[in-house]
């Protein structure tokens, strides 16, 4: 099904096409028609569906159908999404699907200076995306009124709650007209988050892509059993393979995406580390960095994950495992995009054990393991491991060999069998 059978107008189509976009999403499929409509929407779907261009794309629509040229631009659409990385990126979007239709649109989120923004405010726009708290700082030093919002989207809204933004989210909802349409995006449906919608939406058209279950099934996945005193080591190892140009890796804490790309530098790995911590311009020259290959590695923390839109990406390693399994499916769906190859190491150790069994339920299939590389796991009670065995490495003569394999194939690809955990 082609972009034109959504009955999308010339401008936009010209900008898909030159996007390189052939066929809508399922999630475009299905959203764009209702959105046309004026319906309301809730969609159930997570980063990596398409789901920025799902709503991206009618709002342009509708917006254009009644744009004038001649007057003031008002901000007639307001997108409110809970990381800096996902603000960028949609406003990124905005411009591309945007850019023959005349519709302008600009990006605010905290931690910078904000004159820019405000500058970027005064000379008029029609669509604003957001993080909350610079939006509702804005609002209240009177540089952004929502008197004229047509279409609100509320972007990832479990992430919003799970960053603890419920607050700043309903005092945006008061601030909203009454009449106006309203999307809301989220990759998980609990029950809070179904309240939530129910507070936001009228008479709603549900939209939900294939569940994140089966959205990873081109990745290929692998889980490497390992003590947790040897990660380090056998992420070195992992490393060496030169067909990994680049990989995000993973970690639970800021200090400890730190930690590892102490290590990686000083083992000559061209490593950087994205997280909360980071003033954001240096979140965006890591990411700008790893986009163009400078660095080799990028370490994050899960607030990072949902931010992360790098074209392909082939490598996502778990350095730990996530505790709640829908973080697992969101880390690794930054790989294997759009058809893209993707590759997905985990590294489990024995207290991780119960995590990769959720994860495992959730995804519902046995993760293949890696046997046969140079770490395997010794302890296996979730107890630190004694310390004779800390660091205890498999013998050289054991290890196995590197194989070349050409391609996006690994080395660990094809090699591994199901052993009991
Ligand atoms: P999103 O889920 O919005 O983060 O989009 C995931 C990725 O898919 C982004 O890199 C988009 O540029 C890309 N994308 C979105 N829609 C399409 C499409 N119809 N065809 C090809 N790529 C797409």
């Amino acid at each position: 099904m082609p972009f034109k059978s959504l009955h999308i107008i010339e401008p936009i189509l010209k900008s898909l096409k030159e996007e390189g976009y052939t066929t809508p999403t399922p999630i475009q499929q299905q959203a764009i028609p209702i959105v046309l409509k004026g319906t309301d929407l809730l969609g159930c779907a997570q980063t990596g569906t398409g789901k920025t261009a799902a709503f991206a794309i009618p709002i342009l629509q509708l917006l254009s159908a009644t744009h004038a040229h001649d007057r003031k631009r008002k901000i007639r659409s307001l997108i409110v999404t809970p990381t800096r990385e996902l603000a960028i990126q949609i406003g990124e979007s905005f411009n591309a699907y945007g850019r023959h239709t005349g519709l302008k649109s600009t990006v605010i989120f905290g931690g910078v200076n904000q004159n820019p923004q405000t500058n970027a405010l005064k000379q008029g726009v029609d669509i604003l995306v957001a993080t909350p708290g610079r939006l509702l700082d804005l609002m209240q030093q009177g540089y952004i009124s929502l008197h004229d919002i047509e279409i609100f989207v509320l972007d990832e809204a479990d992430r919003m709650l799970d960053m603890g933004f419920i607050h700043d989210v309903k005092k945006l909802l008061a601030a909203l007209p009454k009449k106006r349409q309203s999307l809301f995006f989220s990759a998980t449906m609990p029950p809070e988050i179904v309240k939530l919608a129910s507070t936001i939406l009228h008479h709603p058209s549900k939209v939900e892509v294939t569940p994140s279950a089966t959205t990873v099934d081109t990745i290929n996945q692998k889980v490497f059993f390992v003590d947790k005193v040897n990660k380090y080591a056998l992420l070195l190892d992992v490393l060496q393979d030169e067909n990994i140009k680049t990989a995000l890796v993973f970690t639970r804490t800021k200090h400890g995406a730190d930690k590892v790309v102490k290590l990686l530098l000083k083992n000559h790995i061209r490593a950087e580390a994205i997280h909360g911590n980071k003033a954001q311009n240096a979140r965006q020259r890591a990411l700008s960095n790893f986009k163009a290959q400078t660095t080799r590695v990028l370490v994050a923390t899960d607030i990072a994950a949902r931010g992360i839109d790098v074209d392909d990406l082939e490598f996502v390693i778990n350095f730990e495992m996530p505790n709640i399994p829908e973080t697992y499916v969101h880390r690794i769906g930054r790989t294997g995009r759009a058809g893209a190859n993707g590759t997905a190491y985990s590294f489990c150790d024995a207290e991780e054990k119960a995590f990769l069994r959720d994860i495992e339920k959730l995804i519902q299939k046995k993760i293949p393991v890696v046997d046969n590389h140079p770490y395997p796991l010794t302890n296996h009670n979730p107890e630190p491991a004694p310390k004779h065995q800390q660091g205890q490495r498999r013998p050289m003569h054991s290890r196995p060999k590197q194989s070349h394999t050409g391609g996006n194939q690994s080395r660990w690809s094809g090699r591994q069998r199901s052993t009991a955990r």
